[in-house]
């Protein structure tokens, strides 16, 4: 074991929010933490992006991070379910905060700069331009090759989102994604040409955000409304069995997504036709299994957020989930390492035992949560509106992931001590 009391080297591989959350929560707890992301500059990419109580609580936890997400993000009271055609079912009020804490829905590129604004200030060190090429380990150490250069730490945290290289070194394998059968259009405007149609000017409203869900047979469109009236985010999910190449930008069209919507009400095709072309994004939507580990042999690269655990969108829990990855690798590396650097592979793999089991019950919800709405048996859901309602767990919002992680630590540890084999169960 390795006596040190320089502080920990973490290295952290992309500045998504996986990355950026375990690079905060590193620096709070000490470490030296440097921060690798491929892109040469920091980019305004995405939509609308949804963090629920449980993540929600990890913002508020930064100080002054609350105060500058606030007036970037959505308040509406509830989501009123509609009909394909505009008939209304029901409205979800979204007590849920009352009861579990905030959430935040915003624009990712603007909710992204608020993240890596504070990442900054909290000291984290972000180079930009260097894509990771190679990852390795020894029983003492763990490093990146980044632009020919071999950077040397005592653990990597891979959150190199879900066309991982790292997650390849961790497996042994490439693992491919596959069509989840579907896709999204997904689009962020401002409210201008809205605001001159009389069926679609309400959403310009700047008194109170507008947050609408229509159904119909295998698709649903949601369409949300924030900063005062002044910008519009909808996104359209459909069957697609395209290819299954990602994109976050790949570009979409108008008619295509008109033609997704055939005989819905005038009200989806005048939000859809009021879209800029450069506005509108077809994202396929992938899927991946359960991975069958998300750490390295060696016990000293670990995969955190969409690199390890890829979501489907209706799970509503896929950047939370980054999230509170980031906060418990931080916790498991403090609790194992005061002092000296020998316990890493503990800390590794006590945080791949606290998270596996949690995150692959969120995924699951996922899949749930796309046939209640797209299965639906709309005679059913006329005469029983309750049942589109989002089940919103108690479990997945009202949870504190570094407590967890303090509380659920030790024992963690003795589990694994007296099961030296153990691997999680990936059966979703
Ligand atoms: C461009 C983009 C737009 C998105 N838009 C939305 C959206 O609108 N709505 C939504 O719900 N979700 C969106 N997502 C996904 C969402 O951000 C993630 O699902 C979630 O936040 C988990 O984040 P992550 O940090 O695990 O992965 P990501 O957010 O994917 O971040 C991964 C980061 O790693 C970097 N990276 C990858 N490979 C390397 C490498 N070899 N070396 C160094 N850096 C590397 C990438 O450039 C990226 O910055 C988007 C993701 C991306 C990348």
């Amino acid at each position: 074991m390795t006596q040190s009391t320089d502080p920990l080297r973490v290295l952290i591989v992309g500045a998504g929010f996986a990355g950026l959350t375990a690079a905060i929560e590193c620096r709070k707890r000490g470490f030296k933490v440097i921060l690798f992301e491929g892109n040469s500059s920091r980019r305004q990419l995405g939509d609308i992006i949804s963090f629920g109580s449980n993540s929600g609580r990890i913002f508020c936890s930064w100080p002054g991070v609350e105060e500058k997400l606030d007036p970037l993000c959505h308040h509406s009271s509830g989501l009123d379910f509609r009909t394909y055609d505009d008939e209304f079912l029901t409205r979800q009020i979204w007590d849920s905060e009352k009861k579990y804490g905030k959430r935040f829905n915003g624009h990712r590129g603007e909710i992204h700069e608020v993240v890596w604004n504070h990442a900054i200030d909290v000291g984290v060190e972000i180079r930009l331009g260097c894509k990771v090429q190679e990852y390795f380990e020894t029983e003492s150490e763990a490093g990146v090759v980044v632009n020919g250069e071999r950077i040397v730490g005592d653990v990597v945290l891979a959150g190199d989102g879900v066309r991982s290289l790292a997650r390849t070194i961790v497996l042994g394998f490439e693992d491919k994604p596959k069509s989840s059968g579907y896709a999204v259009y997904r689009a962020w405007m401002n409210t201008e040409t809205l605001k001159q149609n009389p069926l679609t000017a309400f959403l310009a409203d700047p008194t109170q955000d507008q947050h609408i869900g229509w159904l119909g047979p295998d698709v649903h469109f949601l369409v949300a409304t924030l900063q005062k009236g002044t910008a519009c985010s909808w996104v359209l999910t459909h069957k697609d069995d395209a290819d299954v190449e990602e994109s976050w930008s790949a570009p979409g069209y108008v008619d295509e997504a008109i033609a997704a919507i055939p005989n819905w009400a005038p009200i989806c095709h005048a939000i859809v036709r009021a879209t800029p072309e450069h506005a509108l994004v077809d994202w396929k939507l992938v899927f991946r299994d359960p991975l069958p580990t998300w750490i390295s042999p060696k016990r000293r690269i670990a995969l955190i957020g969409d690199a390890a655990h890829p979501f489907l969108p209706t799970s509503i829990q896929g950047a939370s989930q980054s999230m509170e990855d980031g906060v418990t690798a931080a916790v498991c590396l403090e609790l194992a390492t005061k002092g000296d650097r020998g316990n890493v592979p503990e800390a590794i793999r006590a945080y791949e035992k606290i998270r596996y089991p949690r995150v692959l019950a969120t995924q699951r919800t996922g899949v749930t949560n796309r046939d209640a709405w797209h299965k639906a048996d709309f005679d059913y859901v006329r005469k029983n509106p309750e049942s589109v309602k989002l089940p919103r767990q108690e479990w997945v919002l009202n949870f504190d992931c570094g407590k967890h992680a303090y509380d659920a630590y030790s024992e963690t540890v003795e589990s694994l001590k007296a099961d030296p084999d153990w691997k999680p169960d990936p059966v979703l």
